[in-house]
């Protein structure tokens, strides 16, 4: 089979589908849901791939197999939970449609070209960890390469994608009354707050790759009662899922000086599987950027003033097989993502364009792997060394 005929044929059986892609972003953007809760966006890319939601374990996840051959297996991903308030503010309304376009029009090709393609629908990006769990249960056992395009400000081969950890922390100390008997109380708002402080003080000391934010939950009632359970929620972010450890025990250690200064007992739950830093694979990604520009899309390395820094659970995937996370431009650059004005974006002219591009781009990249000689085996090698 002729690769660069089986290109040509594949856009053309993307194009035949782009109405339905475009009203399955439509439809997902306009009927947000949040981490697995995605019923109406899973239900509806699965039945349009001829499956059912609702494997490994998750009812919001969904497989759907093609092929027979020997050939690679390739895995392509769908995104589709939104954000609370903002919908979809990070735009997976197009990660879905894009991969269900690569997915259907690959399927066409795959007997011919004799490898095997598998699209996954994986719920919870936004801090549920659906790729995490799919990955624990088998969902990428058996699989050669994965892919899948997000949505951003420009076209980027990968994000800087940075490993986080995410906490709910919880003070405890006792209640009573703040004018008739303070000395009984143990204050957890105090706690609470001095950990807060001692999370500042640390930040002029840390990597600039580094992150760490949190928010406060629950601070308290009323000022006479004095608060005997506070809850924050943090993320410690760093560049790779190694550095991350050490931070996560530095940050740990302020948030229990702010229980030990206070008399409060202190206790953190991880929120949510750690997400790992991205290794992009190289070999993978050429083929992608090449077949992007084939399309009039040309594809930049991320630069000092070109780039998106985010953590996601495709990180997680990277680990376990071959896998790519290029970006694909929906909105001008200065549009950040996780704002109600990138999910203008992700439903306009140019989502639209990237939702077809991105399936055509990718499709074209499942075609590499089949039938470009050697390119399996190149990508397999550059796994296998390492970021
Ligand atoms: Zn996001
Ligand atoms: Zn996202």
């Amino acid at each position: 089979m002729d690769l660069e005929a089986a290109k040509v044929r594949v856009q053309e059986e993307v194009d035949r589908r782009a109405d339905l892609l475009l009203e399955v972003s439509h439809r997902i953007h306009g009927h947000p849901e949040l981490v697995f809760e995605e019923r109406f966006a899973a239900d509806l890319l699965a039945s349009a791939l001829g499956t059912e939601a609702g494997i490994y374990g998750l009812d919001t996840a969904f497989e759907a197999r093609t092929g027979s051959g020997d050939g690679p297996t390739v895995a392509v991903i769908c995104e589709y939970d939104a954000l609370p308030g903002i919908g979809h503010g990070c735009g997976h309304n197009v990660i879905a449609a894009a991969g269900l376009g690569a997915g259907l029009a690959a399927a066409t090709l795959a007997e011919e070209a004799g490898g095997r393609l598998v699209v996954l629908g994986t719920p919870a990006e936004e801090g549920g960890g659906g790729k995490v769990l799919m990955g624990e249960r088998g969902a990428f056992d058996g699989i050669d390469a994965a892919l899948m395009v997000h949505p951003g400000g420009a076209d980027l081969t990968e994000p800087d994608v940075i490993a986080i950890a995410t906490w709910r922390v919880e003070y405890f100390g006792r209640g009573a009354h703040a004018a008739a008997a303070p000395h009984h109380g143990r204050n957890a708002l105090d706690a609470m707050v001095l950990g807060y402080n001692a999370v500042a003080a640390l930040r002029q000391h840390i990597a600039a790759t580094d992150r760490i934010h949190g928010v406060f939950l629950e601070a308290g009632e009323k000022p006479n009662i004095v608060p005997d359970h506070t809850v924050a929620e943090w993320y410690v972010r760093s560049a790779t899922i190694e550095t991350l450890q050490p931070l996560k025990d530095r940050v740990l250690a302020c948030l229990e000086a702010g229980a030990a200064a206070a008399g409060c007992r202190i206790e953190v739950q991880p929120t949510c599987a750690e997400y790992t830093d991205l290794r992009t694979n190289a070999p993978l990604v050429d083929r992608y950027r090449a077949n992007s520009a084939a399309l009039g899309r040309p594809v930049a390395d991320p630069s000092a003033s070109n780039r998106a820094v985010v953590s996601t659970d495709m990180g997680n995937v990277s680990y376990l097989v071959p896998s790519i996370h290029p970006m694909i431009a929906v909105s001008p650059p200065d549009v950040a993502l996780h704002t109600a004005e990138f999910a203008r974006w992700a439903a306009s002219e140019e989502g639209d364009k990237a939702v077809i591009d991105g399936a055509k781009a990718m499709a074209m990249t499942v075609l590499d792997l089949w039938l470009a000689p050697g390119l399996a085996e190149e990508v397999r090698a550059a796994f296998g060394s390492g970021p």
